[in-house]
């Protein structure tokens, strides 16, 4: 399939800001609970928060394959449900309501062995000069989906609007090759409906001017969004103008659509403990993750940071600490309460004879409404 067969019109993107992600994991709850709270979805996380380095999610993703390498596309491994992390149950009910002061949380039926943020806050190198970050990932809705090329049952599809990256539930049939393609390996089997699944960027939500929720539920306000051909939004800026925000992995060759501001590192101890000038965090490292354009990313990072500490103004500064909240969002700044209450109010208006007031569910931001089943992914 060649990739102007599946190319948009428009590309939705989003920047997540590295120095900013505490690891609260808000975003990942998110989703959780808008997406994936269904029977059979119990080991979906749509959105992953990982220690870095570490092993991610599914553990030690990044040696699974998938992709592409020279355009040509490179076989894959299938995560097993264990790599994934199986969803544990906890004792909630002798805790909290067992009336023993001494009960405590703990996993029941099973001794887990790994769960999608078992290594966290483990990071690497010697004390003291360990070193960690997070890097929360979702499907990148890429420009050159391996996952679309794979399926034989054209049941991926890259929405020309937007370029979001959906799956036709009516279309799949569970074969998995999107999952063993897709090489950041964000692409979950539905043990009950026998059907792939994965992030679906929030669509119902855009489209009527909704930030997606985990967006707009970080506090650390980490999550730029915008289409990336809008001069004024912060994507834009971000990607093509300053430079400062790298896809994941640019040698998968799928071209993601989310994009990265790569940490500041933490000054090294020399021998004798004092700060020896050197960063903490490996810059091979990071090239291992982002590409040798991260050494410009940074010093292009370090130099505005400096700048604005002396006094001057940096609109580069200025954009990534983002005072205006929702100036992050680009066209995507509406609240979905106010949302809601206009689309139900056009509802009612519509109806007439006595039909009760209140949303129908057809118009919720939330899962229930999106229409996601008849359209393609949920
Ligand atoms: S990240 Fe994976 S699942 Fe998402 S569009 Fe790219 S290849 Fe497909
Ligand atoms: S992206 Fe935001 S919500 Fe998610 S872990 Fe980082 S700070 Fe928390």
């Amino acid at each position: 399939m060649a990739a102007s067969d599946y190319a948009s019109d428009r590309q939705v993107a989003m920047v997540m800001d590295l120095n900013k992600c505490i690891g609260c994991q808000t975003c990942s709850v998110a989703c959780k609970t808008l997406w994936t709270r269904q029977e059979g979805m119990e080991g979906m996380w749509w959105n992953t928060v990982n220690t870095t380095p570490g092993q991610g999610t599914p553990r030690g993703y990044e040696g699974m394959g998938g992709g592409f390498r020279d355009g040509k596309p490179l076989p894959g491994h299938l995560p097993t449900q264990e790599e994934f992390g199986v969803a544990w149950q906890f004792n909630h009910e002798q805790v909290f309501y067992g009336g023993d002061p001494q009960a405590w949380l703990r996993p029941t039926g099973g001794d887990p062995q790994w769960g999608p943020n078992w290594d966290e806050d483990v990071g690497a190198g010697e004390y003291p000069n360990s070193y960690y970050f997070y890097v929360p990932r979702i499907c990148n809705h890429c420009t050159r989906p391996a996952c679309l090329e794979a399926c034989p049952r054209a049941a991926i599809e890259k929405r020309r609007e937007d370029g979001i990256v959906v799956i036709n539930e009516d279309r799949c049939r569970g074969y998995q090759f999107c999952a063993e393609a897709c090489p950041y390996k964000k692409i979950y089997y539905n043990t009950v409906r026998g059907i792939s699944q994965k992030c679906v960027f929030c669509f119902p939500r855009l489209e009527q001017g909704v930030a997606t929720a985990c967006s707009r539920q970080c506090p650390g306000r980490v999550r730029f969004l915008g289409f990336l051909d809008d001069p004024e939004g912060p994507i834009h800026k971000l990607v093509y103008e300053w430079k400062v925000a790298l896809p994941l992995h640019p040698e998968y060759e799928t071209e993601p659509n989310v994009f990265y501001v790569p940490p500041f590192s933490a000054e090294a101890f020399d021998a004798e403990g004092r700060p020896s000038g050197e960063p903490r965090v490996p810059p091979q490292y990071l090239e291992s993750l982002f590409g040798v354009g991260v050494n410009a990313a940074l010093a292009t990072l370090v130099r505005e940071r400096e700048r604005a500490r002396s006094g001057h103004r940096s609109e580069l500064m200025d954009l990534l600490i983002a005072r205006r909240w929702l100036d992050m969002f680009s066209v995507f700044d509406k609240s979905p309460r106010d949302v809601e209450r206009r689309l139900e109010d056009r509802a009612n208006a519509a109806m007439s004879g006595g039909r009760p007031s209140g949303a129908p569910a057809e118009v919720r931001i939330s899962v229930a409404d999106s229409g996601a089943r008849k359209r393609g992914g949920r």
